[in-house]
């Protein structure tokens, strides 16, 4: 008997990509037309060192997004090149502190110190690298004549472009002989019979598929809901954001010829704005802009529908280039030709919302994969950042059984 996945995003494709070199066979399910085009393809692929999670004191966190980051490059090497890796990757990020931020500068770089010091120990216990880098950058403070800003920080954290890991990973799964893929099939209840577990799906009338040996739920936004449906509710409490961001296209001439260093406006005002080089394409979000759907729910994860998108790409803009004043470059050339947005949900264990210093949005170190009933796995990303880890650990599990 084979095994099934559900969801084609980052973690179930390389769950599918694991299970199927250890000579398993593998049916993979994709709701959407294509594997690799929802949160896993609409990100902006931060490896976070859990920078930004400074205000969860427990510091688990940090500690959480650090040691999953050291496992994010080993983990995709054995699908991507090395040579192709570094393609992908894109430079450091400044963080930004703007007046308006939860904490104070000074905060803020007391936790960065915290986090060098462990990230340093990881490295050096583990024998790891972050991404590669031989000498980690140290965080460096800065003064700045941004009158919005308190403060600015050069960092080591990097990022990969998650388009272009999209594009390998699919090649990958699509050329895999013991995977086969089944796009367009959105699974509606998982169910058992005989020790053996079924799908059902929605055609020209209901179908169920199986026999399968194990199941693993990678439906990510779609994950608590399917596993409700299958007889598994799970009733803590959690926090859908819908975030989108703009991407730019021939970005470097939009920007004048100088595209910004890649940054994080943090605590409070967030948002990103990065530059890959090698496609010369620029990201960015502005989260007063960019959140447009939060809910303790998500009975769809169909995104919402955004009215004015040329006014979101502006604004977006014009939101961003109060941290950043190289962005006044775009609000004059407006290259809207060239913009698009994209987005997705985000799926935390949460009750409100980011602006409140309380939320368990500040946190996120709880989540990975959980058997559910024998040989029925459910797997919680929690970020890019851990997909590959996460994925590599249920791995390891759903071949144990
Ligand atoms: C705008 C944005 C920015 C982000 N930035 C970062 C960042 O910089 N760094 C970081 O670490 N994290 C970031 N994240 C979080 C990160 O994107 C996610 O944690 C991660 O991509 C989730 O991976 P996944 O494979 O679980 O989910 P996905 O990539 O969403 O894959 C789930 C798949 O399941 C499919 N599916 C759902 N329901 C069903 C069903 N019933 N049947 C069949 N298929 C189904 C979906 O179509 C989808 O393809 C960001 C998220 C967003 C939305």
């Amino acid at each position: 008997m084979s095994i099934s996945v559900v969801g084609g995003g980052l973690t179930g494709c390389l769950i599918a990509l694991e299970l199927a070199e250890s000579g398993r066979s593998v049916v993979l399910f994709e709701k959407e037309a294509e594997i690799l085009t929802r949160a896993s393809y609409a990100n902006e692929g931060k490896i976070h060192l859990g920078f930004v999670y400074a205000a969860d004191t427990s510091f688990r966190t940090a500690k959480r997004m650090i040691d999953d980051a050291l496992q994010f490059r080993p983990v995709l090497e054995r699908w991507i090149s090395s040579r192709e890796f570094d393609e992908m990757l894109y430079d450091r990020f400044d963080y930004l502190v703007p007046n308006s931020s939860m904490l104070s500068a000074d905060a803020i770089e007391a936790h960065f110190n915290l986090v060098m010091q462990y990230l340093k120990e990881q490295v050096a216990t583990k024998s790891a690298s972050y991404l590669g880098q031989g000498n980690l950058q140290p965080v460096v403070r800065s003064g700045t004549d941004n009158t919005n800003l308190q403060a600015r920080f050069s960092t080591p954290e990097q990022g990969v472009w998650p388009a272009a890991i999209a594009q390998k990973i699919r090649e990958c799964v699509s050329l895999h002989p013991k995977i086969e893929v089944r796009v367009g099939t959105a699974i509606s209840k998982i169910r058992s019979e005989r020790n053996a577990w079924f799908v059902t799906f929605e055609a020209s009338d209901l179908r169920d598929e199986g026999p399968f040996d194990q199941i693993v739920n990678c439906a990510w936004a779609g994950r608590r809901r399917l596993d409700a449906a299958s007889g598994f509710p799970d009733d803590g409490e959690w926090f859908y954001r819908y975030k989108f961001g703009v991407v730019l296209k021939n970005a470097r001439a939009a920007f004048g010829g100088e595209p910004p260093r890649n940054s994080t406006a943090v605590l409070g005002a967030f948002g990103d704005s990065v530059y890959h080089s090698v496609e010369d394409t620029h990201y960015c979000s502005w989260y007063p802009v960019g959140m447009c759907f939060s809910s303790t729910d998500l009975a769809k994860d169909e995104p919402p529908r955004i009215d004015d998108p040329e006014k979101a790409i502006l604004k977006t803009w014009k939101g961003y280039s109060a941290m950043d004043t190289t962005f006044e470059a775009l609000l004059s050339s407006k290259p809207l030709e060239n913009a698009h947005i994209v987005g997705d949900f985000i799926a935390a264990r949460a009750q409100s919302d980011i602006q409140d210093p309380q939320s368990k949005l500040h946190e996120r170190h709880s989540y990975g994969s959980v058997e559910l009933a024998p040989g029925y796995w459910s797997v919680e990303t929690g970020k890019y950042t851990s997909a590959a880890r996460c994925a590599h650990e249920c791995s390891q599990r759903v071949r144990g059984r």
